[in-house]
């Protein structure tokens, strides 16, 4: 088929694609990331009313607090290596092309490996106040080198 026959077959309809302008790139503030963290929006708020999507890029060493998400998160590991931890959990080493699902109300923290740089991409849904996550502690150096005493499990 020629490509004047093709064109006769697309329906009228107004072409959409757009390179998006990108918001400048933000530092994460201290009160809830120990090292230099810093982040790139892929779908802010205007695009859907809950869905978010960063690009976040840490540095060797760098990590969140302690934290948990109302919707719940997926990470996307693009490069480096880096560490994740749940609550009373074994801290896990991430890959390139690891997905990390946490649930939600699941506390956890997430960062680059002691000597690597780690980048991830964070997707999450915002709770209906628009909350993405709840913060709590540092993760503190005991923590992240795994050297912290067991978090003590509630009593039933
Ligand atoms: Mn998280």
């Amino acid at each position: 088929m020629t490509a004047a026959l093709l064109r006769r077959h697309v329906p009228e309809r107004t072409p959409y694609v757009k390179i998006e302008t990108k918001q400048p790139t933000m530092k994460g503030p201290s009160q809830t990331f120990t090292g230099d963290v810093w982040f790139d929006v892929v779908v802010p708020e205007r695009d859907y009313p809950r869905m978010r999507v960063n690009v976040v890029r840490f540095a060797p060493g760098a990590r969140t607090a302690w934290h948990c998400h109302p919707g719940g998160q997926t990470l996307y590991v693009t490069e480096g290596r880096g560490l994740v931890q749940s609550r009373g959990g074994q801290i896990i080493e991430i890959r390139p092309g690891d997905v990390i699902y946490t649930p939600p109300g699941e506390w956890h923290w997430h960062g680059a490996a002691p000597n690597d740089f780690m980048t991830h991409v964070a997707m999450w849904e915002v709770d209906e106040l628009g909350n993405s996550a709840i913060w709590g502690e540092h993760a503190t150096d005991d923590e992240y080198l795994g050297q912290a005493q067991p978090v003590m499990q509630e009593e039933n």
